[in-house]
């Protein structure tokens, strides 16, 4: 997200532009609308064990194709709310605070709903933070039973709010009747990183995107990062250049960092503050399913409507506890792949259900980190804050229950399900606390920007995509402004 959207902004430069990217392009093939190939046989997934804390290998859920994670995600393109910014007082601890505040972030957060055609309407949600502009499309329409729904959660005494969606239904619903959250985008009608950002960039003939070119270390000298080293095709390359932007993901730029470390950075690069890696964060997250045992839930896609009441206070001295948003429509494979229930049972309780996603902020904690251990990726997520989270699955709980639903099954998404990853290279004014500037760009080396869910200092409680493409944004526009 981070990258392709960077590259789509400086490409109309004319700048030569060359991106490395170690997955290929998806192709639409069956198993993409296939929630029995993607659950049940994990098709997607990559071929690769990383280790967690307690040293057990694990196959992580995360994706290496042009688009990156978003090729699969569920395209809720929402901002941080403006309190997100300051530091805030959770049941967990205390957030640091950003160093740029919201109405410094807020134009890019609107170029950026702008360039990914966001689906959306303002002034439903109470923690709305301030819009300079208008959504240019209206938002996906609820089906029927969202629509019920939505007047059951209102008369239950919440403010529902459409989510902002990246996503052109009906180009999505031509390509086959599914959801489109963990589905990956093939067709044109989920607007992600590769439908949009890379596509835009692409327009461009001095931008070249060369796939399958697996970046293997950063080799720095005196004045900066001197080459970058990858394969392809089973062949050692490199390639040099004045400015080098580093988007893989918060766990594979740490990585990467950590790979790259020499005599003269022994602990990795752009890492003379020791951060590099730390502060991961992946959301708490909790799927609650709503019941009702003679009502049918014959949506498609579900995924319309969000409620943010408990977002800034709730918890048992006011505290924030998060956000609550619908699912993707969970079918009777999906459920099963999570839970010992017979397939006749899953899909009698996933037509039965309507599927809930609840997400609390995850804090930033030093110990809560991404390694290297003998060349093997080590993902030690310390989750913080889960009574909030606790609270936030009991407050959504007991609105349900008001809202008509009397049977609730909730369950906690895996720790090894890494799809909210951030924070592992944060941005901050000073250099012995952060590893690059409010910019994106290192403080220990001038010609190396890190513009990915790396430089997140918090995690919010909100689905980061689109706070990724503002910052994105606003470090292309730093780099054209030849601040190196
Ligand atoms: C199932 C799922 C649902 C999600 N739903 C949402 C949602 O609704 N809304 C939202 O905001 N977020 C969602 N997310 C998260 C969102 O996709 C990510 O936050 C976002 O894509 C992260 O952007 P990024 O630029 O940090 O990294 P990515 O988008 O993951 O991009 C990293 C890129 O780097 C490439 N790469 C990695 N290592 C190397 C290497 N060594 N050499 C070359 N290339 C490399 C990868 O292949 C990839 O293309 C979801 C994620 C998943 C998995």
């Amino acid at each position: 997200m981070g990258g392709a959207t960077l590259a789509a902004a400086l490409a109309p430069s004319g700048r030569r532009i060359v991106i490395l990217e170690r997955g290929e392009k998806l192709e639409p093939s069956p198993e993409a609308r296939s929630d029995v190939a993607i659950w049940g046989r994990g098709h997607y997934r990559p071929k690769e064990l990383w280790l967690d804390g307690a040293g057990e290998a694990f196959n992580p859920g995360n994706y290496y194709y042009a688009g990156g994670n978003s090729k699969f995600y569920g395209a809720v393109l929402a901002r941080y709310r403006a309190q997100d910014f300051s530091p805030m007082r959770h049941m967990g601890g205390t957030t640091p605070g950003w160093p740029i505040s919201y109405d410094e972030i807020e134009p890019w957060y609107q170029t950026a709903e702008d360039f990914y055609q966001v689906r959306g309407a303002l002034g439903q949600d109470p923690s709305e933070p301030a819009h300079s502009g208008r959504y240019n499309f209206p938002p996906v329409p609820d089906e029927p039973c969202i629509a019920d729904f939505r007047a059951r959660l209102t008369r239950a005494g919440v403010h529902p709010a459409s989510l902002p969606l990246g996503v052109d239904i009906e180009r999505w619903l031509a390509g086959g009747k599914t959801p489109w959250d963990a589905f990956p985008g093939c067709t044109e009608g989920k607007l992600d990183a590769e439908t949009v950002g890379l596509a835009n960039a692409l327009q461009h003939p001095n931008v070249t995107l060369l796939t399958g070119a697996m970046v293997t270390r950063l080799v720095a000298g005196a004045a900066g990062i001197e080459r970058v080293e990858f394969t392809r095709a089973g062949k050692a390359e490199t390639i040099s250049a004045p400015v080098v932007v580093l988007t893989a993901g918060a766990v594979n730029t740490a990585v990467l960092l950590l790979r790259s470390a020499d005599a003269a950075h022994p602990t990795g690069l752009a890492n003379s503050s020791d951060q590099v890696g730390r502060n991961f964060m992946n959301h708490n997250l909790s799927a609650v399913l709503a019941i009702h045992p003679l009502r049918v839930n014959t949506s498609v896609y579900q995924k319309t409507l969000m409620v943010n009441d408990f977002y800034l206070t709730g918890g048992p001295g006011g505290e924030p506890l998060g956000n609550i948003q619908l699912l993707g429509k969970i079918s009777g494979p999906i459920l099963q792949s999570d839970t010992p229930m017979p397939l006749a049972l899953a899909r009698w309780v996933s037509r039965h259900a309507i599927d809930v996603l609840a997400m609390s902020e995850d804090l930033p904690n030093p110990d809560s980190r991404v390694t290297l251990k003998e060349d093997q990726i080590v993902l030690d997520w310390q989750r913080s804050n889960w009574p909030a989270h606790l609270a936030l699955v009991a407050r959504l709980k007991a609105v349900l229950r008001k809202a008509g639903y009397p049977i609730l099954l909730s369950k906690a998404f895996d720790r090894r399900t890494p799809s909210h990853q951030m924070g592992t290279a944060r941005m901050g004014h000073d250099p012995r606390a952060s590893v690059v500037n409010p910019y994106g760009q290192s403080h220990d080396l001038g010609n190396l920007y890190i513009a990915d869910a790396s430089v997140l200092p918090t995690s919010a409680a909100v689905n980061p995509a689109l706070t990724i493409a503002a910052l994105a944004l606003r470090t292309a526009d730093h780099i054209l402004r030849g601040a190196t």
